[in-house]
């Protein structure tokens, strides 16, 4: 297996760094101070620049590269900060690859050109207030009532609630229990019947939005049925996917923190000499250093593996667990190393500390990625409720 990124990778990360260095730190601290999304402006220069659905094929106006390209350009954006790489994920990591992989060719052509434009993003609705690790416990259910479906229910935790254009919507489209009744289609903003709850407020995650989102009878045309009852296998077979997005964000925030610390351990003077020169110090750092290395592995073969596939749910899940647990780690570790000036909101380790924990929470808790790791390694699943 070869990780060694060519000219034209090692140039696309070049590029994108200095772009994301030159351009969105600003534009990143007043997100985090208004709480606000990234504007429309934005995502459109994202769109300009090829940065949005760049894994996705041409045809639909995305890039036609792979998913290790969009890893290298996602995480150059996320080392400045999560809320403005969002549109980014979304677009490379986000739903959109379940629509790109299973939708119909007219819905293809209608949702994906509008993503890769940064005129759209999709967001994904799949929690519920009473199935979140248990997610095939969810009841929003859609009738199938001639041309249309008519979709009821209430979903949670949905990132970009209210902010994002459209949304995948995973729910029960036949009568059958569990999964087997389980499908997705795609309701847009302004649908009749759609609303949003008050905005809720993350301890970290500023800027990108999150509400309750209620269906009263939103008529949605069958044309938006992504995967039918019986098609949850399918959605998360995308959702592999989706896990090295939040892969790369964990690894982004981990990164940046770990290059914002060893040279504050460099400047810093205590007893007369920099922090580096003391050896607890530096093995902070070896061992940073060996978790992000490790980290990084662990996703690079998950996305070269997948080549323009979707990874496996054994590789992706281990990447995720992995990098989620040492976002968490390596921010800690790196805020300590800063003292005071660590815990201080006017350097960035509070945030990124508070950036850090969300990802091991979204997109499936930590345990349960454990429990799909050994279900892979003994090829079964283990039933939950008995
Ligand atoms: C920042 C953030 C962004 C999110 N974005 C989205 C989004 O865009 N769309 C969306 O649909 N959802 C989103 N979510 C929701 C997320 O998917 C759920 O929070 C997650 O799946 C856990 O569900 P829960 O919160 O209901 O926790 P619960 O299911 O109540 O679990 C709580 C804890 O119990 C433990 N646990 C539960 N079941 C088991 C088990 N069988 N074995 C071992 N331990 C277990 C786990 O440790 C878990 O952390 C987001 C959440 C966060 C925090």
């Amino acid at each position: 297996m070869d990780f060694t990124l060519s000219d034209e990778q090692r140039a696309l990360q070049e590029s994108v760094r200095q772009f994301a260095r030159k351009e969105l730190p600003e534009i990143a601290r007043e997100i985090e101070a208004k709480d606000e999304p990234v504007s429309l402006a934005l995502r459109q220069r994202y769109g300009q620049l090829g940065y949005l659905g760049i894994n996705l094929d041409a045809c639909y106006g995305g890039g036609g590269m792979s998913h290790f390209d969009a890893v290298l350009v996602l995480e150059e954006i996320a080392k400045i900060s999560i809320a403005v790489a969002f549109p980014v994920f979304e677009s490379c990591f986000g739903p959109c690859l379940a629509i790109a992989h299973f939708g119909n060719e007219a819905l293809k052509q209608r949702i994906l050109p509008r993503v890769c434009s940064g005129e759209a993003i999709v967001a994904v609705s799949m929690s519920e207030p009473n199935a979140g690790s248990a997610l095939t416990d969810l009841t929003t259910r859609g009738r199938i009532e001639g041309d249309a479906i008519i979709l009821n229910g209430t979903k949670r935790w949905c990132s970009g609630a209210g902010h994002s254009e459209a949304y995948v919507v995973y729910c029960r489209l036949d009568d059958k229990p569990g999964a087997a009744g389980i499908g997705a289609v795609l309701v847009e903003k302004g649908m009749p019947g759609l609303s949003f709850g008050k905005r809720e407020h993350h301890m970290g995650f500023r800027g990108v939005t999150s509400a309750d989102m209620y269906f009263e009878d939103v008529a949605v045309p069958q044309e938006n049925i992504i995967v039918p009852a019986g098609g949850f296998g399918k959605l998360m077979d995308a959702f592999d996917l989706e896990r090295c997005g939040n892969t790369t964000m964990s690894l982004a925030v981990a990164q940046s923190a770990f290059e914002y610390v060893l040279d504050y351990c460099q400047q810093r003077q205590q007893f007369g000499k920099p922090l580096i020169d003391f050896q607890a110090v530096q093995l902070q750092i070896a061992e940073m250093k060996m978790q992000l290395e490790a980290a990084r592995l662990l996703l690079y073969r998950a996305v070269v593996n997948a080549e323009s596939g979707l990874p496996s749910i054994a590789e992706s899940s281990v990447a995720k667990c992995f990098a989620n647990e040492t976002v968490r780690t390596v921010t800690g570790k790196a805020m300590q190393l800063m003292g005071g000036y660590g815990y201080s909101k006017e350097f960035p380790l509070e945030q990124k500390l508070r950036d850090a924990w969300g990802w091991g929470i979204a997109g499936g808790a930590i345990d349960i990625q454990k429990i799909n790791i050994t279900s892979a390694l003994v090829g079964r699943r283990f039933n939950q409720r008995k």
